[in-house]
């Protein structure tokens, strides 16, 4: 294991968690603590330090930057800067980072425009305020749409927004509204989630509410049309972009790329050839640092994240990786769902039929 931390490999995708939020969603299972000044400075001394150890390692010479939360948004602009500047940007392409509409006004856009962001991704999550309360959210639809402008206003010409479906008691009328008003706003990305309660969250009470999953099934294949009928190309089960606006970021995730994740909860892979690693800090903001580095099923990692891409994985890489042909290996798994799957220009890949229910199919690979 040491001696892949000797090899000083190149890593051109860095994730960084900022654990903050202003108030708890209701559904939202991610570590966030309540945002303070002197958290956030707690959590800075230790960012650098993580940032440099990493560095020691690794030549980290980013490509790509994803501010992910929490809520990235609760940093001021300089932090942000302060942040990004700890790293080489000789290469850099895309830096991303998650807003949550309730924290945006336009002094601070305008300061976010002056850092190297380039990318936004803005949790608007639906366009019905009745939903965007039972959810918790601080914001309403208004906020959403006045956010969305002032971003435009200020240059920012790579937005990303978020929809969750699958809403306690929500109908296909709920869902095609707030996809409506998403589509109306003419965003580069569009990435959609389907609402899942875990036991711990406020919200968990109303999971039998939420509709039958015939019904959410029924959601995730009418957007999927009415994103593609109006120009958007899926490029993931979840993640639809206007041409040349698919996320450099997290294609990488998909694409069997290192990343490092920095900050507490945040999660790296690495590695070089057969050999990967996977880590996952702790949910600790004064200690988050782990040597927990575990050697991952390399193989199985690159089927789970590789056809989750519409253009699904390519039999030739997978060849040249890993020593065998996909096709002989999972004969049977590709027999039982012979539907379910297609080949084409030596890449198979999920039927779009099978995408809602890729997770089951996925996980027989396992
Ligand atoms: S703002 Fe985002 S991270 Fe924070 S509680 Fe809400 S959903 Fe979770």
């Amino acid at each position: 294991m040491e001696s892949d931390f000797q090899n000083n490999q190149i890593v051109r995708h860095i994730y960084i968690h900022i654990p903050f939020c202003k108030k708890k969603c209701g559904y939202c299972s991610f570590y966030s603590e309540n945002y303070s000044l002197a958290k956030v400075r707690a959590f800075w001394e230790n960012l650098q330090k993580e940032i440099e150890l990493f560095s020691q390692k690794f030549q980290i010479i980013p490509k790509t930057i994803y501010f992910g939360g929490g809520t990235p948004s609760l940093l001021s602009a300089k932090q942000i800067q302060a942040i990004i500047s700890k790293f080489d940007l000789t290469e850099i392409e895309e830096i991303t980072l998650e807003c949550n509409p309730a924290t945006l006004d336009e002094s601070y856009i305008a300061a976010l425009a002056e850092t190297a962001v380039n990318r936004i991704s803005l949790g608007v999550q639906s366009f019905l305020n009745a939903e965007l309360e039972n959810l918790g959210r601080l914001h309403n639809t208004q906020k959403v749409s006045n956010s969305f402008q002032l971003l435009r206003k200020h240059q920012f010409h790579n937005i990303s927004l978020d929809l969750i479906y699958g809403l306690p008691n929500q109908t296909k009328g709920d869902v095609a509204f707030s996809l409506g008003k998403i589509i109306n706003l003419q965003p580069e990305h569009i990435s959609i989630y389907c609402l899942s309660l875990e036991e711990d969250v406020p919200l968990f009470p109303q999971k039998q509410f939420i509709p039958t999953d015939e019904k959410v099934a029924e959601f995730y294949h009418f957007i999927r049309e009415k994103l593609m009928k109006n120009n958007f190309q899926q490029y993931e089960i979840s993640n639809f972009s206007k041409k040349g606006f698919a996320s450099k970021h997290n294609l990488a995730y998909w694409s069997d790329k290192s990343y490092l994740g920095f900050g507490p909860a945040a999660a790296g892979y690495f590695g070089k050839n057969k050999k990967k690693y996977r880590y996952q800090n702790l949910t600790n903001l004064q200690n988050w640092q782990t040597n927990d580095f575990a050697e991952t099923n390399h193989e199985i990692d690159f089927i789970l994240t590789g056809l989750r891409k519409t253009e699904g994985i390519s039999l030739t890489e997978f060849k040249q990786k890993f020593k065998i042909t996909f096709l002989d290996k999972y004969a049977n798994i590709l027999k039982k769902h012979r539907n379910y799957f297609t080949i084409e220009n030596g890449y198979i890949k999920f039927q779009p039929s099978a995408y809602f229910i890729s997770n089951e199919i996925l996980m027989e690979f396992v």
